[in-house]
């Protein structure tokens, strides 16, 4: 399979046309971005951990049931998965507050939630990703239906329940992540993105180190060290 046409070009990724009109690639960029693109740098190699990370956790996904757009790992750098409409909202799961939770509402960073939290925010660079409530998604149009909504929650918590554990017996915490969904040409919702240390915060359970985007966001150096240990307890 090849590359043909560049459809888009992201903070961290290209997407590309195939000869399948079923079938895009997407190519990982080592490129690094926060605070919605006002602090830039990039990685030699980023890209390959994330495309590498998120190979190993959608097959692990669909693997217990969880419809994905994953199809293959194509090279270091390039994912072959299923071409959808992207919903447009990003779907945050939470079982640790810190982040704009912890700043937002004033909850003391590290504190392990009650309960786990799903919110929406609106995928809009334009507008700064804002937070979402049910009705503005459906007076957006964003979904057709508050079914979709409940669908969304439910395949969020669905994930959450698989790598929430899966990540604890590898020392680390899931704290939170950031998951996008795409209707396939079914009309059925599914799992896209990916899910890397650029989207997911995780803490070593024993040292509370991050191990994700946040060492890039604070400044704390050691991203690459950081993404290889995260892909080395996936794999070990
Ligand atoms: P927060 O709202 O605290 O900044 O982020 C919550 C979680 O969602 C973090 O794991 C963060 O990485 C992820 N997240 C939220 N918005 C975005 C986004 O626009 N891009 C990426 N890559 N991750 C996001």
């Amino acid at each position: 399979m090849e590359k043909r046409e560049l459809l888009y070009e992201g903070k961290a990724k290209k997407l590309f046309t195939t000869d399948d009109p079923d079938l895009l690639i997407s190519e990982f960029k080592d490129d690094l971005t926060a605070f919605n693109g006002a602090k830039k740098s990039s990685e030699a190699g980023k890209g390959a951990l994330n495309n590498k990370i998120s190979t190993e956790l959608f097959k692990l996904l669909e693997a217990k049931g969880v419809p994905t757009h994953f199809v293959e790992m194509m090279d270091d750098n390039h994912m072959i998965h299923k071409r959808v409409d992207v919903i447009k909202i990003e779907v945050i799961v939470r079982n640790i507050a810190t982040g704009s939770l912890s700043k937002n509402l004033g909850i003391k960073d590290g504190t392990v939630l009650p309960f786990t939290l799903v919110e929406f925010d609106y995928k809009n660079d334009e507008l700064g990703d804002p937070k979402l409530n049910d009705q503005h998604c459906l007076i957006l149009g964003l979904v057709d239906s508050q079914d979709e909504l409940e669908e969304l929650r439910a395949k969020a918590r669905q994930v959450n329940d698989i790598l929430r554990p899966y990540f604890a017996e590898k020392g680390l915490n899931l704290v939170d992540f950031k998951l996008e969904f795409g209707k396939d040409k079914n009309g059925t919702i599914i799992l896209v993105d990916e899910i890397s240390p650029d989207n997911c915060r995780f803490w070593d359970m024993e040292s509370g180190e991050k191990l994700d985007k946040d060492r890039f966001r604070q400044g704390l150096g050691g991203l690459k060290v950081a993404y290889e240990q995260v892909l080395n307890r996936i794999l070990g």
